[in-house]
């Protein structure tokens, strides 16, 4: 019989009930039993919702994140917080989300400013974990209590749980060595603990264990390949069952390593590595499980059952009880339960499956591997009709599209002249001084603009007041900007409650969710739109609102359009083309935006393009072929205007050394960079490569509350003009300022602006 499981279930809760619940907390509206409380319903809520499997994932549920989890379950903690003596629940979440100003936090005595952990990617995810921090002095120690308990809730309920931990080499993997003690001695220190801790579960009655290793599917360097094999020996004989899971991609050269490892089970994401399901089954040993995840855990889109059953019946046939099945991944990365939509497009609705739902498809697969396909006929047909209907739809399917995307050609995406020409045109259309001063587009966005644009989508207020309140914002954000000195200005961006979902909203090709939240961070959520059919841009989406700004003043206005590779990396795009295919048809909409602003006498365009690394395929190999669509891309939506017309983009990230090649040929006449927390650095890299088009490099980081002073902004540009020309420097902040106050943004841009002045003065 073949058997099924889950490798995680979305712990936030359909409507976001555990970052409503932290958030109280940290607030100190509601005690930490009350938290406690609710943690405790949505466990049990989602363990509800996964009772038909015959495996039942527990630890994967988290109040914050599932890598510090782990780090306080392996007795891991930084160092800063070691002498911290309260509640252990408020010792993670400081470690969590560290602590500036004092007292901020009502649930701590201590008022000293701790730093948060620092945060990054999970592998190519938008969600983002607390990384791990080593030393040389790093010690292991067992914790189990908070997961032994979790697994008696579940084993209460009469489910048979299935503990998730993350694998002691992906463990160290995903941390930071704090002295460059080098990650991999600290193995046998490790190994004991994780012993231990299989002893500790063998010994509550748990069977299996699932371990993750999702670092197979990355380019491994060979100690650590090497290291595997005897890693897992050490491990064996505690008398539970280990599944090791591999996730997000084929496994490649590391399938042999995997495939002989001396564990009990091994799971693959058969979505990603279809073609590596026979060579694992030829190559792992007999008396292996091997689980697939054959539900795809990434996006949103139904299976195709039927087809997956075309293709699995064989296999299920061979392998019989070894055969286990799966979500490719955690169900982390998609929302909780489509029946809750009311309001999404109901045809594009019965195409869809959340994490509930996927885990009803396994239920059909599993139902038709063990009894028939006829034993779920009703299942499938309806399957099978809702996966015919979204092929067929002439809205997924624009013929007018194709064609316009069939004649992309490599001159589309080339500006008439090069960089040094074009900037002696702009000049002399818009004369600008030394070290220009600018924004990168969002101001504050103020309680009030937040409730008026709330009041309008949900048909309260009329569109012409709608209109009249966005226009009195822009005017008084334009008028700040004039009386602050700024050289480039913007409209501010008060429309806009997302940069992604506000051009999704205006495209063709989009659809949206009500509570299609995906955790990002924390109690942090975002709700992905929902790209399922061919893109077109039915009328102009920026337009009225940046000639409006402009009618304001004579200062240049800068228009303001996030590029076509963020929002693919933002949005939930479809499967059923490639993804390049999908950026191409944003980059025309784009394109026409940009050439309706510069027809609507626009002269700076500026196209953020924040997620575009965050699109790295995790193997190195598979880069360059990234980079290159993306860059196409970007360059088709940017480069179809004149030599007058100045392109700026804007990256908020601080890694360009291995991607400046890329960078450079996107071809942007200005690029704003986040850059002030690394004192400038950052800079090396487009130094290094002879960068030839202008660069804003961030001056002030817009995520804290404080007020750079001018000096501080002085020294930050000299240390930018010895890498880069003072001639082609711009003064920026970091980032949009759409989170502060005004308060804070008015001083701190005054500040901003003498600098520049006193910059020019001096030049
Ligand atoms: N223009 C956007 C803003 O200012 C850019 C945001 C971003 O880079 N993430 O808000
Ligand atoms: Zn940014």
């Amino acid at each position: 019989m073949v058997k099924t499981h889950n490798l995680g279930f979305p712990r936030i809760g359909a409507a976001r009930e555990l970052k409503f619940a932290l958030e109280a907390y940290w607030k100190g509206q509601s005690t930490l039993s009350e938290l406690e409380e609710v943690g405790a319903d949505l466990r049990q809520q989602n363990w509800r919702t996964q009772s038909r499997l015959d495996w039942v994932p527990v630890g994967d549920f988290s109040f914050y994140d599932q890598v510090l989890d782990m780090s306080f379950l392996l007795g891991n903690l930084p160092r800063r917080v070691r002498d911290f003596s309260g509640e252990s629940r408020d010792l993670y979440f400081r470690v969590a989300r560290g602590r500036s100003a004092p007292s901020a936090d009502r649930h701590d005595g201590c008022s000293l400013g701790i730093a948060a952990g620092e945060m990054t990617k999970w592998f190519d995810t938008n969600y983002h974990y607390i990384v791990p921090e080593f030393d040389t002095d790093t010690v292991f120690s067992l914790h189990a209590a908070e997961l032994l308990a979790q697994v008696r809730e579940v084993r209460s309920r009469v489910f048979d749980a299935k503990p998730v931990l993350i694998g002691p080499l992906t463990y160290l993997a995903l941390g930071k060595s704090k002295d460059a003690t080098d990650k991999l001695s600290l193995l046998p220190r490790l190994l004991p603990v994780y012993a231990e801790l299989l002893r500790t579960l063998a010994a509550e009655g748990v069977q299996w264990v699932q371990i993750d290793e999702p670092i197979l599917a990355m380019d491994l360097d060979p100690e650590w390949k090497a290291t595997f094999a005897a890693a897992y020996e050490s491990l064996r004989g505690t008398g539970v069952k280990m599944m090791l899971t591999t996730y997000f991609g084929p496994l490649q050269d590391n399938l042999a390593a995997a495939a002989a490892l001396p564990v009990d089970g091994v799971h693959l994401d058969a979505v990603n590595a279809p073609s590596e399901v026979r060579d694992l089954i030829r190559q792992a040993p007999e008396d292996r499980v091997i689980s697939l995840g054959v539900v795809n855990g990434r996006n949103i889109w139904k299976a195709d059952l039927n087809a997956t059953l075309d293709w699995l019946e064989p296999i299920a046939e061979q392998l019989g009880n070894r055969l286990w099945i799966a979500p490719s991944c955690s169900l982390l990365h998609v929302p909780v339960d489509l029946a809750l939509e009311s309001k999404l497009d109901s045809e594009v609705q019965s195409w869809l499956a959340f994490a509930t739902q996927k885990l009803e498809e396994l239920q059909i697969l599993q139902t038709a591997l063990n009894r028939g396909r006829s034993s779920v006929q009703a299942a499938l047909d309806a399957n099978a009709a809702a996966v015919q209907s979204r092929r067929g739809s002439p809205r997924v399917n624009s013929p007018a599209v194709r064609a316009a995307v069939a004649k992309i050609d490599a001159q589309l995406g080339k500006r008439s002249s090069a960089y040094a020409e074009r900037a002696k045109v702009q000049a002399g259309v818009v004369p600008l001084p030394l070290f220009p001063t600018t924004t990168i587009g969002s101001f504050p966005q103020t309680p009030e603009i937040r409730r008026v644009r709330r009041q309008f989508k949900s048909g309260a207020i009329t569109e012409t007041a709608y209109r009249d309140v966005m226009q009195a914002e822009i005017a008084h954000c334009i008028a700040e900007q004039e009386s602050l000195g700024l050289d480039v200005l913007v409209h501010g961006e008060p429309e806009r409650n997302d940069m992604v979902e506000y051009f999704g909203e205006q495209l063709d090709g989009y659809a949206f969710s009500e509570l299609g939240w995906v955790q990002s961070y924390g109690s942090r959520c975002v709700k992905p739109p929902v790209l399922f059919g061919d893109i077109s841009r039915p009328q102009p989406m920026t337009v009225a609102w940046t000639t409006y700004a402009q009618s304001l003043t004579d200062q240049p206005v800068k228009g303001m359009l996030t590029g076509p590779v963020t929002i693919l990396n933002w949005s939930f795009v479809r499967d059923d083309q490639p993804r390049w295919v999908s950026c191409q048809q944003l980059a025309l909409a784009i394109r026409s935006e940009v050439q309706d602003l510069e027809k609507a006498g626009v002269r700076i365009i500026q196209i953020d393009e924040a997620a575009l690394r965050e699109g790295l395929p995790l193997r190195r190999s598979q880069w360059k072929v990234y980079l290159d669509w993306a860059i196409e891309s970007f360059r088709i939506a940017a480069n179809g205007v004149a030599d007058a017309t100045q392109i700026h983009t804007h990256m908020c990230y601080s890694e360009f050394n291995d991607i400046i090649e890329s960078i450079a040929e996107m071809d942007a006449d200005v690029i704003t960079i986040e850059t002030s927390r690394s004192d400038m650095e950052l800079l090396e890299a487009f130094r290094r490569f002879d960068y030839p088009n202008a660069i804003g490099p961030g001056v002030y980081d817009i995520h804290s509350p404080n007020i750079p002073t001018q000096e501080q902004i002085i020294g930050l540009m000299q240390k930018a003009a010895e890498r880069i020309p003072y001639q082609r420097l711009w003064v920026n902040p970091d980032c949009g300022l759409k989170t502060r106050r005004w308060e804070e943004v008015v001083p701190a841009l005054e500040q901003m602006v003498t600098a520049a002045k006193e910059l020019r003065a001096a030049a």
